[in-house]
């Protein structure tokens, strides 16, 4: 049995669902098809998440918000007519909507919640109309009935352990499986909705559930790319990466699947397959416990801006018991995530995510920093990029440190920081961002566009 997951992109028109459909019905093994609300038709259009929220808004802030609720009803009617799908499906969606907008407006966080998880529902039961229309068993599912239950803070919700064997239920349905992406239920029966492209997540949690041989996720790209295609032109396909790769280079940048979705599915061992909903006869990229390594050290480059370092230095901190955790303290007090410390004896390079910086914070930070922790000297540079080399060939390979920071110093690219080793899979430089395209491009240069014999490790 498979798991298939269509993204907004792949439902935005009724042209797209007959693509749909004929993906769906060409593989009868699929059998669970997890919807995302309908996204973007063109690079300006607004996907109906985003109307949702707008209307939303504009309801809590006491505005007129018949104009957002015809838009959004509207989409729906466009879709629904050139399906041919009759006037029941849209009288009920838009009797749903206004039910849901007259609904507890005392407590926001819900009523937005049951809001944006409306797009996906609405859709699933119009798809759901389409392909019984065209003959084929099929039938809606609410992620309350089938057991998807959630937790934790609106916009951000966890799945709870014990969705999994309530999910494993599906199994046992006859015909296809509709099912809205993006949200689940508390055990009270309110609606909670997972992060943004929540709809991945939903995917890999069903797939987990009912223990699927293969999750795909169809969205509106032949593969992951080795690099991101705004900077090299028509870059490497990848056709398989390994679960470990793939969150790496996700971390900096590629965004082709929600990274929480790979947890469920990278712990059950279950493969996911990226597939193009516009060209479902391209390969795509499988994402895999192990892989055959076959395209040397490195399988793609990810890079990311806004990042910033706070530097701390103190004479013999190395035997100052607990200058570490008292450091990541005051961080922590400020509500401050990190994301890596290279360090060296007397000194600690705390890197940071820029945007949680306002110039107040700064300076408090630095402050609290010299009266707490006594140091020789702190200061905060910013504007940093990440760039990560990722690969699992990387741990055979000698001398890939070397050829990256030849490459880069051929390019007189100053790195400002390196991290290698702490993961067994991937080298991190800093650069500044003004650089970033240019480190990436070198580094892409000579990894992949450069015959290179290699020597392998001798373990
Ligand atoms: N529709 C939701 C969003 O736009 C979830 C998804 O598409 O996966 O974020």
């Amino acid at each position: 049995m498979k798991v298939a997951k269509f993204g907004g992109t792949s439902l935005a028109s009724a042209e797209q669902i007959r693509k749909v459909f004929r993906i769906v019905t060409s593989d009868p093994k699929r059998k669970i098809i997890v919807v995302s609300a309908p996204g973007k038709r063109y690079a300006k259009d607004t996907k109906i998440t985003d109307l949702l929220i707008a209307c939303g808004r504009a309801i809590l802030g006491h505005e007129e918000a018949t104009f957002w609720l015809e838009q959004i009803l509207d989409r729906y009617s466009e879709i629904a007519n050139e399906l041919g799908l009759g006037n029941e499906i849209i009288m009920d969606i838009r009797e749903n909507l206004y039910r849901l907008v007259n609904n507890r407006k005392n407590d926001p966080l819900l009523f937005m919640e049951a809001l944006k998880a409306s797009g996906e529902d609405f859709h699933a039961r119009l798809i759901a109309r389409y392909f019984q229309k065209e003959g084929v068993e099929a039938s809606y599912v609410h992620p309350a009935e089938a057991g998807l239950l959630l937790t934790g803070a609106p916009g951000n919700a966890k799945v709870l352990p014990e969705s999994y064997g309530l999910l494993r239920r599906l199994r046992d349905r006859s015909g296809l499986i509709i099912f809205p992406g993006f949200f689940g239920s508390t055990k009270n029966g309110d609606i909670l909705t997972f992060s943004r492209s929540g709809s991945d997540i939903t995917g890999a949690i069903l797939a987990v559930g009912v223990q699927a041989e293969l999750y795909e996720n169809f969205t509106d790209v032949d593969a992951v790319y080795s690099v991101n295609p705004a900077l090299i032109p028509h870059p490497k396909k990848i056709k398989e990466i390994t679960f470990r790769e793939m969150r790496e280079l996700s971390y900096a940048g590629f965004s082709v699947i929600h990274d929480e979705a790979l947890i469920p599915a990278f712990r059950a061992g279950i493969p996911v397959h990226i597939r193009n909903t516009n060209h479902p006869e391209a390969p795509g990229t499988k994402i895999v416990k192990t892989r055959q390594n076959t395209n040397g050290p490195v399988i793609g480059i990810a890079s990311d801006s806004g990042f910033c370092s706070l530097f701390v230095s103190k004479y013999l901190m190395n035997r100052e018991l607990g200058f570490g955790r008292r450091l990541l303290q005051i961080l922590e007090d400020y509500q401050i995530s990190f994301e890596h410390i290279p360090s060296g004896i007397d000194e600690l390079t705390v890197i940071l995510r820029e945007h949680q910086l306002t110039e107040a914070v700064k300076k408090d930070l630095i402050e609290r920093i010299e009266k707490d922790l006594h140091p020789d000297s702190v200061a905060i540079e910013q504007h940093l990029s990440l760039i990560m080399m990722v690969g699992e060939g990387m741990r055979q390979t000698v001398g890939t440190a070397a050829r990256a920071a030849k490459a880069l110093s051929l390019s007189n690219i100053n790195i400002e920081m390196i991290n290698q080793g702490s993961s067994e899979v991937s080298m991190m430089f800093g650069v500044k961002e003004a650089v970033e395209a240019e480190a990436v491009r070198a580094l892409y240069h000579e990894f992949f566009e450069t015959a290179h014999v290699g020597t392998t490790k001798n373990l």
